[in-house]
């Protein structure tokens, strides 16, 4: 069997998104010369092997960039205190990609729960019910 060769880390960097249907990609991924697709499952892996793709994109939420922006305040807050300045870009790099990092999981988290339960009203941060 030929073992498949990784050029990019993909702890570091993998698709977020189905390249077929545009939802949240599984561990499939299709890997080419130039480009790596992530797919939600092998049905979908299958179809992008064919070049088959859906014309959907997605897209933000008010809401969610809302429940973001609350949910992260105490990490700007400790980091701005910590370097001395609100300041964002005065900010090291890793602490903007630490900031950054915590607004983007914090939107999807919001997605993730929202496309679970339907609720946009109620968000159930560790899942559990
Ligand atoms: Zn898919």
């Amino acid at each position: 069997m030929k073992q498949t060769k990784y050029h990019f880390n993909p702890l570091k960097m993998r698709p977020a998104l189905c390249a077929y249907c545009r939802i949240p990609a599984g561990p499939y991924l299709s890997i080419r010369e130039n480009t790596i697709y992530g797919a939600c499952s092998k049905e979908h892996l299958e179809l992008l092997r064919e070049d088959n793709k859906l014309k959907r994109v997605a897209v933000v939420c008010e809401d969610g960039i809302d429940y973001a922006i609350t949910q992260s305040k105490q990490t700007y807050l400790d980091i701005a205190k910590e370097k001395g300045t609100y300041v964002m870009h005065e900010w090291d790099r890793k602490d903007r990609e630490l900031f950054l990092g915590r607004v983007v999981n914090e939107y999807m988290t919001w997605a993730n729960e929202q496309a679970r339960t339907g609720r946009i009203d109620k968000v159930i941060r560790d899942g559990s019910n």
